[in-house]
């Protein structure tokens, strides 16, 4: 067979290898640790955790990640295999003994007869033979040059600005109502494209003394340079004066609450579409460095949003990743170049389980394209499968930023406002994806 060369030794290419190795092609995994380092990472281990140990929950029956943890078990991934191995006590999450799982990745991937490992950058996109780019959030520069060549600059991002992500269903729409600003829009759809949430001058004053007083989390030391231009935290925005987002994201300008048209709102929140099921919504404009706690908190005092459940909070972190839905097919192939897959974090998921699982995908969709085959992605229904749409076509590409896998992702069971209570929910998502995972493995 011919090789796959991966780059990158990370969650996902480490996953990668081996799921191309166990199908029988050869692989050569280049790694540039730990001749080239990152601001993050500590070792010259593959697979490395650089920050938290945790995996997340572990609950395969009523949480996205703990289904991801269960259908990487089912299709043998080596990540998985072996944080089980080294698991710490954490109550329902999985937490991972960090050195020794890394070490482990290590050497079960160089024992392997058909991988073998070669140290060094590379410094370019390849024009010949069978690629995979794993290169994670620290993408080194040259090679991210060369991406960027590749793609154009808008398609390859140095940070990411994420916004804080809402269940629809969680927003109260009572108080909330759908319109665009000046009901700008050629369609209807257009016209009510986003959620707003009104604010009355006292409201507006609370909310920023408590933006001013949130606890924040500190750049890591290299991580800031050539910073967010144009995305400006809200509470750095805040600090430059107390009426700064009222002028800017809090507009409220061509907005007219539905529920009392005859009040001016004082400031508006509004909310964007975030995938085209309809089913998630972006606070527009509202990146910030607050604490996961003090979000909560803060953002629950928004009209509208008392109640509200997040799909994911938000942050600003030094983040290199392409942006997927324009730029890959379904099969994680560089439309313009496809010898070249990506995988992992720079293909805009988010999160070690989340990478490791696309390293998955793209190991063994690249392995069997070499042996004449293809390998369809996994349905929607299930965690790999609801993911990989996203990335590859179910974001919008103008505002793509990363994801962690979420049930808002899955296409919607009672969509129309069911009796079941979430939890029951949740289970029905779960064991829907199992029969579909278990039938996708089946067919290979
Ligand atoms: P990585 O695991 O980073 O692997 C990429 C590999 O590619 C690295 O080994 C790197 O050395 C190598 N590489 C890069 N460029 C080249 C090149 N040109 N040539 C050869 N090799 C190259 N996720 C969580 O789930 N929980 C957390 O708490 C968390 N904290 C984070 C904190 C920081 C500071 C950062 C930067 C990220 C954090 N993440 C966290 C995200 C986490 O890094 C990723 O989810 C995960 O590691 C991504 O896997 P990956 O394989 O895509 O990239």
């Amino acid at each position: 067979h011919e090789t796959i060369h991966i780059i990158g030794g990370g969650m996902a290419g480490s996953e990668a290898a081996w799921q191309a190795a166990q199908a029988g092609v050869p692989v050569v995994l280049h790694e540039m640790r730990p001749e080239v380092g990152t601001f993050a990472h500590r070792t010259g281990s593959f697979a490395e955790m650089v920050c938290s140990n945790s995996f997340r929950s572990d609950d395969d029956e009523r949480n996205a990640v703990g289904l991801l943890h269960w259908e990487m078990g089912a299709a043998n991934g080596l990540i998985m295999e072996t944080a089980r191995a080294h698991r710490l006590p954490a109550g329902g999450a999985l937490a991972v003994d960090r050195d020794p799982f890394a070490e482990a990745v290590t050497a079960r991937l160089k024992a392997h007869p058909l991988i073998s490992v070669e140290y060094g950058e590379i410094t370019e996109l390849p024009r010949e033979g069978h690629w995979i780019v794993a290169t994670g959030p620290l993408t080194s520069g040259a090679l991210a040059q060369s991406i960027r060549a590749e793609t154009g600059a808008e398609s390859l991002a140095f940070f990411d600005a994420i916004a804080p992500i809402v269940y629809a269903e969680s927003i109260d729409m009572s108080v909330a109502w759908r319109q665009s600003r000046y009901d700008k829009g050629e369609t209807e759809e257009e016209r009510t494209a986003y959620i707003n949430c009104p604010m009355t001058k006292p409201q507006y004053e609370a909310f920023i003394d408590a933006l001013l007083a949130a606890d924040k989390t500190e750049f890591h030391e290299g991580e800031t340079a050539g910073y967010f231009d144009g995305c400006l935290p809200i509470e750095v925005m805040a600090e430059r004066g107390r009426e700064t987002l009222r002028h800017g994201p809090m507009k409220p300008v061509g907005l007219t609450n539905a529920h009392r048209p005859e009040e001016k709102a004082y400031a508006v929140v509004q909310l964007r579409r975030d995938n085209q099921l309809g089913t998630l919504y972006n606070i527009v404009g509202f990146q910030t460095k607050m604490k996961y706690g003090a979000q909560t908190a803060v953002f629950k005092m928004i009209p509208g949003l008392e109640n509200a459940s997040f799909a994911r909070l938000g942050g600003i972190h030094r983040n290199t990743f392409i942006n997927s839905p324009r730029l890959l097919d379904n099969q994680m192939r560089l439309r313009s170049r496809p010898n070249v897959r990506f995988a992992g974090q720079v293909t805009g998921v988010e999160g070690y389980v989340e990478s490791a699982a696309m390293g998955l995908l793209a190991g063994r969709m690249a392995a069997a394209e070499i042996r004449g085959e293809t390998l369809l992605p996994p349905p929607p229904e299930t965690a790999m499968g609801a993911l990989i749409t996203h990335i590859t076509g179910g974001a919008e590409a103008k505002t793509f930023q990363p994801m962690n896998v979420n049930f808002g992702l899955f296409p919607p069971i009672d969509a129309k406002g069911g009796r079941r209570g979430r939890k029951d929910r949740y289970k029905a998502y779960t064991d829907r994806a199992k029969d579909a995972f278990t039938q996708w493995l089946a067919a290979q």
